[in-house]
């Protein structure tokens, strides 16, 4: 008792030991909203040393404060559109607007972003000989005419509107990947993510679920685009974590649908949130953006049969836990 117990000091043998059995994890946009929850699970396995890149462009340092200064953490403030030299043993790579106020801002950098950003991280995977997972979207199925949406699905998307800098350069990203797997024998991993919403999403980045539980909060309007009856299926972002490491660790390439197959209309969300968050609210109808997906929903066969993941937690248990992360960056104290 009272005897503060010293780790044994590390021989160089045992140190190249110690370093064989740990695992090194680069996860590109891990400032961001799944990015950082990724990191979170990642960084309970003790096994685990993570290196986040990220520019900051949608993401924020405060996202990973609590790991900032950890010995198993790093976090380098970098544009994956510019080489990056580091020895890891798995690559997360995210790194990418996924807001389409976000992706629209500059699309010419998104599309750098998910060309050359992909190249780079395949150029790294295929030097130091690490395993890859692109987050790739259900956006790139497009407009979709098949629903739900299976993985051999080729899509149905407009190669020159204003989201063709997001679907698109997703879909070059697959291509790039796939390529690399061919071509160089590289270890890739392909999730289409779905809708996934969560704590720690921006608050003002336009997407559906962090604007009506922003506005249910502020005591404003919740605006629904026209028409309110296009659908979307929505993952909870520690389902998605889940499945993104299940899909890292197993045998199979993918591309693997990951994502909550519970489909709802824009005003069925907008009604649900106001039920629990703040039954006071309206809900009015506004105008819609070009190229707006009717329907989305995933098959997710292949991710239960392969990966034996499916998603845990329903919309309507999932959006009350984003309520007091965002009530506290709001300032809107709970009222009793
Ligand atoms: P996010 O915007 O919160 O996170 C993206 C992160 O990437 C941010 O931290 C941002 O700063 C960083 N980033 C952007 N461009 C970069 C660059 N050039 N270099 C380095 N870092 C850069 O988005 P998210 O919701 O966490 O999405 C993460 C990934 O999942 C993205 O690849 C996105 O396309 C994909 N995805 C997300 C959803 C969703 O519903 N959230 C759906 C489909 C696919
Ligand atoms: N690259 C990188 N980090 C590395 C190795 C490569 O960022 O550790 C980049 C490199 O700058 C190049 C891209 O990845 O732009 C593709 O690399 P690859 O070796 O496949 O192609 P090449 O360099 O022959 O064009
Ligand atoms: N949407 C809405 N109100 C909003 C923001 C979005 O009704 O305040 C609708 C939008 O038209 C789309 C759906 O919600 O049909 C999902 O939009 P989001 O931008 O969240 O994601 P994505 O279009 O990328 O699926």
């Amino acid at each position: 008792q009272g005897v503060v117990k010293q780790p044994p000091t590390p021989s160089p043998l045992r140190f190249s030991k110690f370093f064989q059995s740990n695992m090194r994890i680069l996860v590109t946009g891990g400032a961001g909203f799944i990015g950082s929850h990724l990191v979170d699970k990642l960084m309970e396995n003790e096994k685990n040393e993570v290196i986040v890149a990220d520019n900051f462009f949608t993401g924020a340092k405060d996202n990973l404060r609590k790991w900032i200064g950890h010995p198993r953490f790093e976090l380098i403030r970098h544009d994956v559109t510019e080489p990056l030299l580091v020895e890891v043993d798995q690559i997360y790579h995210l790194a990418c607007p996924a807001s389409p106020i976000f992706y629209k801002y500059n699309p010419v950098k998104t599309i750098k972003t998910n060309v050359i950003g992909t190249l780079n991280m395949l150029g790294l995977a295929k030097r130091v000989g690490a395993r890859i997972l692109l987050t790739s979207t259900s956006e790139v199925y497009g407009d979709p005419l098949e629903h739900p949406q299976k993985e051999e699905y080729w899509g149905n998307v407009n190669p020159i509107g204003v989201r063709s800098c997001y679907d698109e350069g997703k879909r070059v990203a697959e291509t790039l990947m796939f390529d690399y797997h061919r071509q160089h024998g590289l270890e890739i991993r392909i999730a289409r993510i779905f809708n996934t919403y969560g704590p720690r999403m921006n608050i003002d980045d336009g997407r559906v679920v962090s604007n009506f539980i922003a506005q249910a909060l502020r005591g404003e309007a919740l605006t629904v685009q026209a028409p309110g009856t296009q659908t979307r299926s929505f993952c909870y972002v520690s389902d998605m974590v889940d499945g993104l490491i299940r899909l890292m660790e197993g045998e199979n390439t993918g591309p693997i649908n990951i994502g909550n197959p519970g489909e709802f209309t824009m005003m069925e969300l907008a009604e649900t949130v106001k039920e629990l968050i703040n039954p006071s609210v309206s809900v009015k109808v506004v105008e819609n953006t070009p190229d707006d997906p009717r329907q989305r929903k995933p098959d997710i066969t292949k991710a239960k049969e392969l990966l034996g993941w499916e998603p845990k937690i329903k919309l309507r248990d999932g959006l009350p836990l984003m309520e007091e992360d965002f009530r506290l960056r709001l300032g809107v104290p709970k009222t009793a």
